[in-house]
């Protein structure tokens, strides 16, 4: 799994030198030099992490912090700021950020605070995804290498979002999962799939794994609501 961090920072040379930093550990970096431009980001795909400064051309790091908090109260948050400005670090924490550093900082320094808040905010997502494997009927699905055999014992590979859709509906066995949620963990905002694209997901899953596909018995369609999985 590869981890997605905003970057916040409007000095050019600080933030590509953050940036090379953490993709030499293997983050996906979005880079935004001001806080309109990081808010819009920030709406239209997922992040696990957010480094954030505190001084930023048309919005600053507080107030994007405050509109961030209001939609989103989980992703972990980093403020950069300025030297020896004590209230910039209290401001920070009260309207939410997780932690702070102080420029000039140590890259290292930086690197392990993104590490800790990284697995401490993706522990839960780790949880509910550990199962590697499943089996219905005649079918398997094996989520590790996205290979799966069918209800006619057909093998096949499946594309890596089938895969994920599938293990979604899956860990929530029984359960009627939002289309919200599935653009949420299946998508994660990159692009916005109409009804109709994830109803067309759910048609290929009737091929693979229904008996008849016209009838049935474990991928469903909830109109208005969602899609569920039955064993
Ligand atoms: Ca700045």
């Amino acid at each position: 799994m590869v981890y997605r961090i905003l970057l916040v920072e409007d000095e050019d040379h600080l933030r590509s030198t953050i940036r090379l930093n953490l993709e030499m550990e293997g983050y996906h970096v979005t880079e935004a030099h001001d806080g309109k431009i990081a808010f819009n980001q920030f709406r239209t795909a997922h992040f696990d992490l957010i480094i954030l400064d505190v001084m930023l051309p048309e919005m600053d790091g507080y107030t994007l912090c405050q509109k961030i908090r209001l939609e989103n109260t989980q992703v972990p948050v980093i403020f950069l700021t300025a030297k020896g400005a004590s209230d910039e670090r209290v401001q920070g924490l009260k309207l939410g950020a997780d932690d702070y550093l102080s420029k000039p900082f140590n890259l290292e320094e930086l690197l392990l605070r993104v590490t800790s808040l990284i697995r401490r905010g993706g522990k839960s997502s780790e949880e509910r995804s550990e199962i590697n494997t499943c089996r219905f009927g005649k079918c398997e699905i094996n989520f590790l290498t996205f290979d799966v055999i069918g209800t006619d014992g057909t093998k096949r590979s499946l594309p890596k979002r089938e895969i994920q859709l599938l293990k979604l509906l899956i860990e929530r066995k029984n359960e009627v999962v939002s289309r919200e949620d599935i653009l949420k963990n299946v998508w994660e905002y990159d692009v916005y799939p109409s009804t109709r694209t994830i109803d067309n997901y759910i048609v290929n899953f009737r091929k693979y794994f229904e008996k008849n596909p016209r009838e049935p018995k474990h991928f469903f369609s909830v109109r208005g609501v969602g899609y569920k999985f039955s064993e």
